[in-house]
């Protein structure tokens, strides 16, 4: 009971987006790098990113935020399954309408991708002096660099939401940010000293 791969297999077959393999080895690693302590994640689905950064190490707790309640209940049995517990704090809401009072090294925003700068212009609030906001999914599965072979209206109206969010970053005052094609591609942002 409660192994990563299960987990793995367990996203496969309903279609759950986790992280990538790579992606979510990047975040490991940045984690360990920066000795980061307390992560703020919004979009647990069903808690894989959550459980593994936590097991990165012995110092790391998240708080990750899920609206969806049968992700939230597969998440808080994974949890329970690796014994995190005391260590990763899950809320079943939407993170657009509830307030974290906290600080955090590490906010991670991986939920929904047309909201990423509501996301952002929101829980920067919860950072650290010297914190860092990661974001996942700038890619979207390549499709941001081909906006115009979109047939689907909607999907091309996500795709330049993700493209709105890059050149936000990218033109943000505040915040100097780094882009990665790692996994689904990843912005790393830190605030200007
Ligand atoms: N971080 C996870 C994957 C998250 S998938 C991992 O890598 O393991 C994105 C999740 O964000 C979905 O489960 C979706 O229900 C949730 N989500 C989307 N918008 C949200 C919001 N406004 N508030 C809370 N959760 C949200
Ligand atoms: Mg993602």
């Amino acid at each position: 009971m409660g192994s990563i791969e299960e987990i793995e297999k367990y996203a496969k077959k309903h279609n759950i987006p986790i992280m990538q393999k790579d992606g979510i080895e990047f975040l490991e690693n940045y984690i360990k790098e920066n000795h980061v302590k307390n992560i703020l994640e919004i979009g647990s689905a069903i808690g894989y990113s959550a459980i593994k950064m936590t097991l990165v190490n012995n110092d790391v707790k998240v708080t990750t935020i899920e609206r969806d309640e049968n992700r939230f209940n597969e998440a808080i049995k994974n949890i329970t399954a690796f014994n995190l517990n005391n260590r990763i704090n899950i809320i079943l809401a939407d993170a657009l309408n509830i307030n974290i009072n906290g600080k955090y090294d590490l906010i991670f925003i991986d939920a929904a991708k047309a909201q990423n700068i509501k996301f952002f212009e929101k829980f920067k609030l919860n950072l650290n002096e010297d914190g860092t906001i990661i974001t996942d999914n700038l890619n979207f599965h390549g499709l941001t660099e081909k906006i115009d072979n979109i047939k689907s209206k909607n999907l091309k109206a996500l795709v330049r939401k993700i493209n709105n969010y890059k050149e936000f970053l990218k033109t943000n005052k505040e915040f100097t940010s780094s882009f990665y094609d790692t996994g689904d591609g990843i912005s790393v942002s830190k605030k200007n000293k």
